[in-house]
């Protein structure tokens, strides 16, 4: 057995826990969710722990906590947006049976992958689908969200040329004629369109007053975008849509540093009121000293929670593992209660 290090040494946590783990009854397809859960280290010794869920956005146990999860993931690559435009690709009516299918949905969205890299290359944009609408959730209506990096005013003969391919292309795909139009909505919000606007209703507005107002704007579309919108249990539409990928990001966003993320998270507070330990967890970086946390690949009992402080989205800091770390009183945590 692995013995674990002198005191005030950081822990090799991964070789003591090999040694400790009775992983005979966690299995990665076990059906519980928040049932097992990841340790992880930094340099320095700081303990967290990671709940896993099932992710279903139809699971009431984890729906909120996904979605806070998605938003923590997102929000640096967001934050690196001076502006921001927003497609939203709606499917017609009599071709939804056929976009209830992962390789079709696969299909068109690698199309509009292609065709917004034609247009614009470069692009970097957040992208989603969203399962049904916001008033019935009973309906099947997939649209698929993208947002886009550094985007501002689409001419309207641009917007009609990217409308019209988008049913060609669905046309093409489902072999259904189509006689009205596609519906494919845009807006975009930049902190000086803001303070143009305000201009037009004779309202004052500094830069900074300015820019506060587009932050929340692009905060709230962060929401949005990364909300859960399958949440009604539906077992055919959940079969068909297994282990799909709603989420997709194109083209590469800078990773923001610890310190930028550091000053950052101010304004995501001001919006969100909590999470600000979260966001540097989520982007790898250790809440408490900066250096990279390292998440074992052996799983734990959930119930390890009950042993830590909650930092929020199903993560905690264990500060007794760490205090208990070179005892070798593992045992006692990890086997759980
Ligand atoms: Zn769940
Ligand atoms: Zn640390």
């Amino acid at each position: 057995m692995y013995t674990p290090g002198q005191r005030g040494k950081a822990l090799n946590l991964s070789a003591y826990l090999d040694s400790l783990l009775d992983k005979s009854y966690i299995t990665f397809k076990d059906k519980y969710c928040g049932y097992i859960a990841r340790l992880g280290q930094c340099k320095n010794g700081h303990c967290y722990l990671k709940v896993i869920y099932c992710g279903k956005e139809w699971c009431w146990n984890c729906r909120e906590i996904f979605h806070n999860r998605r938003i923590a993931r997102w929000w640096p690559k967001v934050m690196t947006m001076g502006s921001f435009g927003s497609f939203v690709f709606t499917i017609p009516k009599e071709m939804r049976e056929f976009y209830k299918d992962r390789e079709h949905l696969s299909e068109l969205r690698r199309y509009l992958n292609r065709r917004f890299k034609q247009l614009y290359p470069g692009i970097k944009a957040l992208c989603r689908w969203h399962w049904f609408g916001n008033e019935k959730h009973d309906v099947y209506k997939p649209h698929f969200n993208v947002l886009v990096s550094n985007f501002g005013k689409l001419p309207k003969k641009e917007l009609e040329k990217i409308k019209r391919n988008y049913k060609n292309a669905l046309e093409r795909y489902t072999g259904i004629k189509l006689n009205g139009k596609v519906d494919v909505y845009y807006h975009y919000s930049s902190p000086e369109g803001i303070k143009k606007e305000c201009k037009k209703r004779h309202e004052k507005l500094t830069d900074e007053k300015a820019q506060e107002r587009y932050q929340n704007t692009l905060l709230h579309k962060l929401w949005y975008l990364t909300k859960a919108t399958f949440t009604v249990y539906n077992q055919e539409l959940a079969k068909k849509l297994k282990n799909y990928p709603a989420s997709s990001v194109w083209g590469r966003f800078r990773k923001l540093t610890y310190e930028e993320i550091k000053t950052m998270k101010k304004q995501k507070k001001a919006y969100f009121g909590r999470l600000k330990k979260l966001d540097l967890l989520m982007s790898g970086h250790c809440p408490a000293c900066g250096n990279k946390v390292h998440w074992l690949k052996n799983f734990c009992r959930g119930t390890l929670s009950s042993h830590g402080q909650k930092i929020g989205a199903g993560y905690y800091y264990l500060p007794e593992i760490q205090k208990n770390a070179h005892r070798g009183s593992y045992r006692r945590f990890i086997k759980g209660r």
